[in-house]
């Protein structure tokens, strides 16, 4: 079975092609001849997940799933949430969006925050959604220079350094998108 992935994160495909079935061929957005912009403009981090792959087997016909992922900061209201790649603008500058982050939360003493990355997945003419939650706090100020995003200034629950001071292996145990490929590789070793 061919499954198409929505991305051109090489590291995310590879990481994901190593993990599912041998009978499903994984193929990339440019595997297939995409190139555009999919179109992201939902306000719910499902919402977005769930366009991005049903644009992908309206254009392009094939079976896929598509992933995405914010940061919900409690004390913000959710914030940066679904805006988490652009939060201090267009750029979308990981320094400039921790920063911002960091001036609007000051020094209030409610910092727990949690990732949650949705993947959407469309097989068979079906929508099937897989959600995986990270709970932890801000730091801060930032530490470490491993990983990306807001990776410096998140704490996981139960350690004491940041996700950017944890080497991949670790993180993705714990972490968000982790969990939620682990659903649905579970989901796709159990279809008939
Ligand atoms: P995407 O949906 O995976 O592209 O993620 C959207 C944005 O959320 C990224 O541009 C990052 O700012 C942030 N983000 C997603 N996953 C992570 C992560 O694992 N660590 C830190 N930031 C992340």
């Amino acid at each position: 079975m061919k499954l198409v992935f929505a991305t051109n994160n090489l590291n995310k495909l590879k990481e994901v092609q190593s993990l599912i079935p041998n009978n499903i061929q994984l193929l990339s957005l440019s595997d297939i001849g995409c190139a555009e912009d999919i179109p992201e403009t939902q306000d719910t981090i499902e919402g977005n997940a769930i366009q991005k792959a049903k644009y992908l087997k309206e254009h392009y016909g094939y079976d896929c799933f598509a992933d995405d992922t914010g940061l919900e900061v409690e004390a913000l209201n959710g914030e940066p949430g679904v805006y988490s790649a652009r939060y201090a603008g267009e750029q979308r500058n990981a320094d400039d969006n921790m920063n911002k982050l960091l001036a609007k939360l000051g020094n209030n003493e409610n910092r727990r925050a949690h990732f949650k990355t949705v993947i959407s997945l469309h097989l068979n003419g079906k929508l099937h959604s897989f959600t995986g939650i990270c709970k932890g706090e801000i730091t801060l100020k930032k530490h470490g220079d491993k990983g990306f995003g807001y990776d410096p200034i998140f704490k996981a629950d139960g350690f004491d350094k940041t996700f950017a001071e944890m080497s991949l292996e670790e993180k993705n145990k714990v972490g968000h998108r982790g969990k939620a490929v682990r659903q649905l590789i579970d989901f796709l070793n159990n279809i008939e």
